[in-house]
């Protein structure tokens, strides 16, 4: 028998038993996941890899899921929702180029899983969810787990949220057909805003930087995430 990091005893393979809610060794896996997912691709701000090695990404899926946790693609996770790919969530926090004093607004918190990576990297998170129940079951998750300077607040993202505005940095989870207007609205100037723009089958991650006003626009990766539903995104049909 060993002990595993969640201080929990399991069996040492012996014996046939129930598959284990926690992977064996969350910790290598996670340095796995940093080596072959994301610097081989191209990740290299240290502050990333190091919030990326240290988010339990296995308490962010569903138990039975929890052995595919740092595998390579986005997983289930409910309500026809998905965490996205591990290296995504590295790709889109890295251009968002935190310093560590921005508050951040996050849309579409799904799992909790990109919040508290971007909690890490930064003083505030304040992440919107359209499913009640999906933001109820997350902030009780990132309260558990210590994250706490992330707010998860219920309500259509596709309007921001402007009671917190502005915000230095910008993130949106779900597949937009545009750039919602309130979000360009709510970006602080030289503020970013990641966001991946295009049909719902498949779209381009944009990076927004506002200048003075203007909107520099920079394409960087194809993707595919579920779709934004909402007044500035699709309507719940076409999803
Ligand atoms: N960032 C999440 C993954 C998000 S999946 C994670 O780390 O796990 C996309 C999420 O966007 C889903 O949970 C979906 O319910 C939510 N969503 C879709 N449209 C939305 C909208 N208009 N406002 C808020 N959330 C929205």
């Amino acid at each position: 028998m060993s002990k595993s990091d969640d201080g929990s005893t399991r069996s040492n393979g012996f014996h046939p038993a129930a598959p284990p809610a926690t992977p064996m060794n969350p910790v290598l896996l996670r340095r796995e996941m940093v080596e072959r997912q994301l610097r081989k691709r191209g990740i290299r701000d240290e502050r990333v890899v190091a919030a990326m090695l240290s988010v339990p990404r296995h308490e962010f899926v569903p138990a039975e899921l929890a052995g595919e946790a740092y595998s390579d693609r986005p997983l289930p996770i409910g309500h026809g929702q998905t965490i996205s790919q591990p290296f995504m969530v590295a790709a889109m926090t890295e251009a968002l180029q935190l310093s560590g004093s921005e508050r951040v607004l996050e849309i579409g918190a799904g799992s909790g899983y990109q919040a508290a990576v971007l909690s890490l990297l930064a003083r505030e998170v304040h992440t919107v969810e359209m499913h009640e129940d999906l933001a109820v079951d997350t902030r009780e998750r990132l309260q558990r787990l210590g994250y706490g300077n992330v707010q998860v607040h219920v309500g259509d993202g596709t309007l921001g949220w402007p009671d917190q505005a502005p915000f230095e940095a910008i993130v949106v989870t779900a597949a937009a057909p545009e750039i919602p207007p309130p979000l360009a609205a709510q970006l602080a100037d030289g503020g970013r805003l990641i966001v991946p723009v295009g049909t719902a089958e498949e779209q381009r991650l944009l990076r927004v930087e506002k200048r003075d006003n203007v909107l520099l626009k920079r394409p960087l990766y194809h993707c595919r995430f579920v779709p934004l539903i909402g007044q500035y995104g699709w309507k719940p049909k076409d999803s």
